[in-house]
Parts: C-alpha cells; sequence; structure tokens
C-alpha cells in the first residue's frame, strides 16, 4: 500500500476520459496490476470490477481518486457515465439498462456484452491510447471527428474491450504494465490498429443533424428542440426493436428505401444491447421517421406501419410537436384508408 498523501505516479483524466480506463492507467503507471492495486488501495472487501463502474462507481472511489491524485471531485465525477444524467436518462437506474448507454453485462467479471466502442484513429491521438465517456453512448456509432465508424469488438478474435484483463495470468508485473490500453486482452491485437471504416450515411442531412446532436450531449449543449428530437428518436428506436411492431416499420422502410435492413437482435430486449451495426442502422430508420416532420412518419402510419398506441407507449415527457401530429393519427382503419387514397389521388394529380 501507497503511504503518501499523493499515490507515487498519479495522472489525471485526459480529456474525456472513462474512470476505468484513467483507474488502469494511474495502477500500472505506478507499475501494478490493476487487481493488485486496487486491493492494496482500496481493500479486499471493497470489489470495485463486479460492476459496471463507469455507471455505478460507488462515492468512496471517486473520493479516494481525487484525494490520491489531486484532482477536484467534479472533475473526477465527469469521468463517470453520471455526467449524462439529465441529458441522455433523468435519473441514474440502479439496475437494468439505462437509456442510450451501452450495457456490458458483467457478471463474475467477464463481460458478455461488446458494450464499450472504440474509434482506433483516436486511440491512435495524444500521449497513449485511452477510453472515452462518449464511447459508451449507444447513440455515439459512428466518431464525427474522424466520420468512421465506431467499432465494438476486436477485429482479430471478436471479444469485447476488457482493458482491465490485459494482464490476467499472461507474463509477470512489468510486462503486464506496459502494455498499451488499446491491446486486445485475449489475443494481444492492438485495437488502433483496427481497419478505419468509413461511416455512410443514406442521407447527408441526416449525419450533419446527428453529429451536432453528438457534440450538443458532450458539451451539455444541447437546445430545448435537441433534447426533444432525441426523445422523440428514443421511443422510433424502441419501436424498431420491439418485436410487435419492428416487422412492419422494417418492411414499410424496405420497400421505401430499396434495400435489405439488418434487423435488430430481439433476443436483447433493449435497442442499447444490439451490437453497433444494428445500432447504426435502426438509429437511421429512427431520424428517416423525424425527417420531413411528420411527413415521413404520416406515410408510415398511413401504410399501417405504425399505429397511433404505439407511438404514445410508455412515451413520457413528449414534446408538444410530437403530441399534436400523433394526435391527428387517432382515427380508424376505415377513415385511415380513405385518407391514404384521398392523399394519393392529390399526389397522382400534382404529377400530371
Ligand atoms: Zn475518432
Ligand atoms: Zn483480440
Amino acid at each position: 500500500m501507497f503511504t503518501g498523501k499523493l499515490w507515487p505516479v498519479h495522472p489525471h483524466p485526459y480529456q474525456d476520459e472513462l474512470l476505468s480506463s484513467w483507474l488502469v492507467r494511474i495502477a500500472h503507471a505506478n507499475g501494478e496490476k490493476v487487481q493488485s492495486f486496487c486491493h492494496h488501495e482500496f481493500g479486499q472487501k471493497h470489489q470495485i470490477w463486479n460492476r459496471d463502474i463507469d455507471r455505478l462507481a460507488p462515492d468512496w472511489l471517486l473520493t479516494k481518486l481525487c484525494e490520491k491524485t489531486a484532482t477536484p471531485i467534479e472533475r473526477v465525477r465527469q469521468t463517470t457515465l453520471k455526467r449524462y444524467e439529465g441529458i441522455l436518462f433523468d435519473h441514474t437506474a440502479l439496475s437494468g439498462v439505462e437509456k442510450w448507454i451501452t450495457p456490458l453485462r458483467i457478471y463474475h467479471r467477464t463481460r458478455k456484452s461488446h458494450g464499450l466502442q472504440f474509434c482506433p484513429e483516436c486511440l491512435k491521438e495524444g500521449n497513449e491510447p485511452y477510453f472515452r465517456t462518449q464511447w459508451r453512448i449507444a447513440f455515439h456509432t459512428f466518431c464525427p471527428k474522424h466520420n468512421v465508424m465506431m467499432h465494438d469488438r476486436c477485429p482479430c478474435c471478436g471479444e469485447p474491450v476488457v482493458f482491465q484483463r490485459i494482464e490476467l495470468g499472461k507474463g509477470n508485473e512489468e510486462t503486464a504494465c506496459d502494455k498499451p490500453l488499446s491491446t486486445c486482452f485475449n489475443c494481444g491485437f492492438d485495437l488502433a490498429d483496427s481497419k478505419p471504416e468509413k461511416a455512410i450515411f443514406w442521407n447527408n442531412d441526416t449525419s450533419a443533424r446527428w453529429g451536432q446532436l453528438l457534440s450538443g450531449i458532450q458539451e451539455n449543449k444541447l437546445t430545448r428542440y435537441q433534447s426533444e428530437q432525441l426523445a422523440v428518436l428514443h421511443q422510433f428506436v424502441k419501436l424498431l426493436c420491439s418485436k410487435v411492431v419492428s416487422e412492419k416499420l422494417f418492411d414499410f422502410m424496405e420497400s421505401k428505401f430499396r434495400m435489405v435492413l439488418e434487423r435488430p437482435n430481439f433476443g436483447l430486449r433493449h435497442f442499447e444491447a444490439n451490437d453497433i451495426i444494428r445500432r447504426f442502422g435502426i438509429i437511421q430508420c429512427a431520424w428517416w421517421l423525424l425527417s420531413e416532420w411528420p411527413n415521413n412518419l404520416k406515410g408510415a402510419w398511413l401504410d399501417g406501419a405504425v399505429r397511433y398506441n404505439h407511438l404514445l407507449k410508455d412515451f413520457d415527457g413528449m414534446p408538444d410537436w410530437y403530441l399534436r401530429e400523433v394526435g391527428n393519427m387517432n382515427i380508424n382503419y376505415k377513415r385511415r384508408e380513405m385518407l391514404k387514397t384521398l392523399l394519393m389521388n392529390t399526389n397522382t394529380s400534382e404529377k400530371k
């Protein structure tokens, strides 16, 4: 155990660094494996890695990090996902899946889902690779800085990113502590060398608005309208992942876009738990429904791809402009068909 007021080496968090990434760097900078470091410094009683510490960091851990690294407590708190409270979700839930946050599903410290994403280009920047808080946002499927797709697994072996396990049972302490955080714990591949793939959007307008939302989230500068957009997008991604609604909506979109779309994994229940490729597609569908408001959504509804009650289901705090349009959709099948025919006739006569 280090007895000084500060740890002998006490790096501060990098810009937007995740708590877990920072903690592993501190241990390694002090020449210790992270498991031994945590045992010495926090005691055997205090288990850390059996939970998602970036989401549910205990206060004692934050206080200790603040004291031992001389970092202001407010800065320490910014390394946790609680920084998105009030932006992406209302209150930190102690269990279950948090809105817009990718789950890790930790069982006995073995990670089962690919919740930690990374941009290989960002990993190459700065003094050393580290992981960012924004990479746990389920909406962050591409890097707006480099315009490349994020990754959610090692391209060589397919295992998720678990940098606190880089050192487990592999070699002596010196070698383990020397490895960069971007090393795959399973096969040793350097994740920074993953092939960057350009993010391809169905629509340029979407990419611009999506990028603006991401930076607004990161800087906590969302306008009221952007927050409302985010709420509606979440309602749409929920519907697109709901077994009851999804099939019709996807069929409708496929006929609109004339392309085959990857369906969500229904075994996972939550949008947030889907892999990155699926999430990227689902969010693009959601953006489409929101585009040319309210025409695209209305088209889907007229086609019978989505119903009035689904659009309102479990949607707390929906914006007025959404409720106003969806409210008009509360009519029976017969009247909807009449409207559809009327609209089709208008379109045909306009074309003449
Ligand atoms: Zn990047
Ligand atoms: Zn690997």
